[in-house]
């Protein structure tokens, strides 16, 4: 069978993606080869369709046994024999798998790091043909990477112990130089095909929003969104317990997940949500690595992370499976303060001397910094996303809420100047606050105290309301017509630009949205449902919610989670064909001939209940 064969007799897809012909492509000419996509790009068929056309068994090293167990469970689904060994084995387990992989029955293999120089699987593995090695999460090399792991070093003296040098690939999304730079190095990878695709996730719709009842916002987007599965990162954990508590009163059925509870009750979040038997995971950023679930409509950030890799990390774990998705940012001014703090006491670096422990600390400040202007930014969120990580994107993506958002252009030319005049003639001696209070006319104790109630701006916008003079504010450093220390203090500054300002020579415009609030009503409305995807009819979605049921029925029969059984994807787009026999039914994306034999004729059977009962309902 080819590639394209493969594609479609066991995963059930017709097309490649982009990126993924190629690197295919690559491998199957026995060229090293280097994969960076984002998540979700569907990195694991570029090296489970060589492995099963190559000559010799496929190694996958891959650092977490919650994906190998995935990874796995899909390729058994499938029709694929495939097998993990790692320590969540028996000893007899592991025996009884080595004897498997030695007699040939497995094309592919998961294998942990720490395994591969022991003495049984080195044994194994030099008599047998190895075609490939393949690196899962390959960042996991580079000590630059948020995840390194030692173990993962181990790979290189293995190759070299191998009696014949297979093919080596390694695929990760991770995209700074310095990872990819250190993956080439450490794994010693030969003239390899090194392919970098986009950053941009477009089935995401990002969102920002800064509601005063941040509770309720949330409430209000679940209960919009009762359908869908979604996770609710937390900064802390005292506010994963709160979140998670309130939730749980109001009803949901929510678990949680975070670093200080036992194993046992991570482990049971963390299936229960795999499962789809609690929809709705509320967690610390503990949580979501390793996590495969394809069906997350949604991540909701209560508070904003501290820095942009982070946010767009867990982002991203919505959407795995291509359909629409959505990443809200709710945010508070709050966040800053807590972050700074986590900065400030970051237990991480006890061991860096104090010079590189400051380096190390400004930088987390910087990035602090861009995080936070994403949070006030009115330009394409996307474009913001991707320019952060060092590609152009085009100012208008028409899938983020500042694309979708009505704008005026207000000139807020006086108010700048009156903020800008206020820092130079108090010598660039105060934070926001005192600077904003003062422009106000504040009276307060502090105000007196600091003689600012003398400052010639004293007052001098008291009509302008505060949330006004603090959008202006927040403008002002984005633009950078102003700065703010790094430090704890965080002093207002004039920067290089501020004289344009003062002397007002620049027209300072800022977009700003139209009635908010009216917005924020219709777009509750007006997205309901949409989340989950294309839009289906009534009928459709009843048909969904049918086939979502048997889904659930045989992922129960099989032990694995739903969405290995058949993603939302596929559902959906089996309810929108209504296939009436096998052809149509193979002709569905995701369905493939193995899963059709196995349980193609139930989806069919329940198509035929659900047209046959609508067909009655009309009649009567
Ligand atoms: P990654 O490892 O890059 O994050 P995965 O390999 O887990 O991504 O794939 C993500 C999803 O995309 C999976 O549900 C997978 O079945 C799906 N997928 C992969 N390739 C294709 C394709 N060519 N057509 C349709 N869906 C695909
Ligand atoms: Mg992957």
């Amino acid at each position: 069978m080819n590639q394209y064969e493969i594609l479609k007799k066991y995963f059930g897809y017709d097309s490649f993606r982009e990126a993924q012909e190629t690197l295919i492509g690559s491998i199957l000419s026995g060229r090293d080869t280097v994969g960076i996509m984002p998540t979700g790009a569907g990195k694991s068929l570029c090296f489970q369709i060589p492995a099963l056309m190559m000559d010799g068994i496929t190694l996958v090293i891959s650092p977490l046994i919650s994906l190998m167990k995935d990874q796995v469970g899909s390729l058994n689904q499938a029709g694929i024999h495939a097998a993990y060994l790692n320590s969540s084995l028996t000893m007899n387990q592991y025996y009884k798998a080595l004897e498997f992989a030695r007699q040939g029955r497995y094309p592919i293999i998961y294998v942990a790091p720490e395994r591969l120089l022991t003495e049984e699987f080195l044994d194994f593995a030099l008599h047998t043909k190895i075609a490939m090695v393949a690196v899962d999460e390959a960042h996991c090399v580079s000590q630059w990477g948020q995840d390194f792991r030692p173990s993962y070093l181990k790979i290189v003296e293995f190759i070299g112990r191998l009696p014949k040098r297979p093919v080596v690939s390694a695929f990760t999304a991770t995209a700074t130089k310095e990872v990819r730079d250190d993956i080439l190095d450490i794994l010693q990878l030969r003239e390899p095909m090194v392919m970098t695709t986009g950053f941009d996730r477009s089935n995401l719709y990002f969102g920002v929003m800064a509601p005063k009842d941040r509770y309720g916002a949330i409430r209000n987007y679940l209960e919009c969104h009762s359908e869908d599965s979604g996770i609710i990162y937390c900064l802390t954990r005292k506010v994963v317990e709160e979140v998670c508590e309130r939730l749980r009163q109001d009803g949901f059925g929510v678990v949680r997940y975070h670093a200080g509870l036992s194993d046992q009750e991570r482990k049971k979040s963390q299936d229960d949500f795999i499962y789809d038997r609690s929809s709705i995971m509320v967690a610390t950023n503990a949580f979501g690595m390793g996590i495969d679930k394809s069906n997350v409509r949604f991540v909701l950030h209560y508070g904003m992370p501290k820095n942009m890799e982070s946010y767009y990390q867990e982002a991203g774990r919505a959407g795995r499976d291509g359909e629409p998705a959505e990443c809200i940012l709710y945010y508070a001014g709050q966040d800053v303060i807590t972050n700074q703090f986590f900065i400030d006491h970051n237990q991480d670096n006890q061991e860096l001397d104090e010079l590189t422990r400051a380096l190390v600390q400004e930088r987390d400040r910087e990035r602090l910094r861009k995080m936070t202007f994403y949070c006030f930014t009115n330009e394409c969120l996307r474009d913001y996303i991707l320019r952060y990580f060092g590609e152009y994107g085009s100012n208008y993506c028409g899938n983020c809420q500042n694309c979708l958002t009505q704008f005026e252009t207000v000139d807020v030319t006086e108010i700048a100047r009156g903020i800008v005049g206020c820092v130079q003639s108090c010598c660039q001696r105060y934070g926001v606050n005192v600077i904003l209070d003062t422009v106000h006319g504040a009276n307060t104790a502090k105000i007196r105290q600091y003689q600012m109630d003398r400052n010639p701006h004293y007052g001098e916008l008291s009509k302008v309301p505060m949330y006004r003079l603090r959008q202006v504010m927040n403008y002002l450093q984005l633009k950078e017509f102003l700065a703010v220390t790094n430090d704890e203090y965080a002093i207002v500054k004039l920067t290089a630009n501020s004289r344009q300002v003062l002397e007002n020579t620049e027209q300072i415009t800022m977009r700003m949205a139209k009635e908010q609030e009216n917005r924020e009503k219709g777009e509750k409305k007006a997205r309901k449902g949409q989340a989950s995807g294309v839009v289906l009819t009534e009928q459709e979605e009843r048909l969904f919610q049918r086939l979502r049921a048997l889904r659930t029925e045989i992922a129960r029969e099989e032990k694995v989670p739903p969405y290995i059984v058949f993603s939302d994807k596929t559902l959906i787009a089996m309810s929108k064909a209504a296939p009436q026999d096998k052809s149509q039914m193979l002709s569905v994306s995701g369905v493939g001939e193995f899963k059709y034999d196995k349980y193609g004729e139930r989806f069919l059977a329940s198509i035929q209940m659900e047209s046959g009962q609508s067909a009655r309902g009309q009649q009567g």
